[in-house]
């Protein structure tokens, strides 16, 4: 088995990428036959999310999904959340929360840490969780794409992830934002409504911005602050 721990020793798999979805179905299918149980899906119920989550369900249709939910999200992303559980009730999403209460941060760290140390507040409010529901996995998804930003040009569907000690898989990595909608709007896939009205990238509220460029599809994310990954994809 492909882990952290194996890495350097096992062969890496290749995938055809001459389908519909390029590849990402041979991907998925390959990674729960390879990891089963211990594989986690993080998703963050963008438009990515969406149709990772209706390709996993065409591979493991009682999946496990974790949801990091900073108690800062849009209204929105809740009640999309809701509309998924819905369309799909065999996956078993969960929603993870920090340790710390807003209250709690607040009396540690001051009010509205996303403003003076967001790397503090994604630690807490993101990391430390994704950590926690990772604990006994050795894999996990990831709906990454290479055209995201510069940052994100090297992903591969299979990568060693040094920050969580395990397996990073991206499905998604040659998927272009016109085949993410393509693939939506075909299958009739409900989706967050705040994607039409100018948030090509949804966080969370305090620090997601309806900015929009071609050049770089998150520039709506930490606007201002010198920030532009919230440090889940740091490895
Ligand atoms: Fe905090 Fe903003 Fe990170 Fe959310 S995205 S955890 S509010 S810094």
């Amino acid at each position: 088995m492909i882990t952290y721990e194996t890495w350097d020793s096992e062969q890496k798999p290749t995938f055809p990428i001459d389908n519909d979805e390029k590849g990402a179905l041979h991907v998925l299918t390959w990674a729960y036959e390879h990891y089963g149980k211990d594989l986690l899906y993080a998703c963050s119920f963008g438009i990515e999310g969406i149709v990772l989550i209706d390709l996993i369900s065409q591979v493991r249709d009682d999946a496990e999904i974790v949801f990091l939910d900073t108690n800062l999200h849009f209204s929105e992303t809740y009640e999309t959340i809701e509309r998924v559980k819905e369309a799909y009730p065999r996956l078993r999403i969960h929603l993870q929360t920090p340790t710390l209460s807003l209250e709690e941060q607040e009396q540690q760290f001051g009010a509205e840490l996303w403003k003076m140390n967001p790397n503090k507040c994604c630690e807490l409010r993101k990391i430390i969780p994704l950590r926690q529901a990772m604990a006994e996995k050795k894999a996990w998804i990831s709906g990454l794409r290479r055209e995201q930003s510069p940052t994100r040009q090297h992903v591969e569907f299979i990568n060693l992830d040094k920050k969580f000690h395990n397996i990073k898989v991206c499905p998604l990595i040659h998927w272009t934002w016109k085949d993410v909608w393509r693939y939506v709007h075909r299958h009739n896939l409900s989706y967050n409504p705040l994607h039409d009205r100018g948030y090509p990238s949804i966080g969370c509220a305090p620090c997601t911005s309806p900015a929009y460029t071609e050049e770089d599809l998150r520039s709506g994310r930490w606007a201002g602050l010198g920030k532009t990954e919230c440090g889940l994809h740091e490895s």
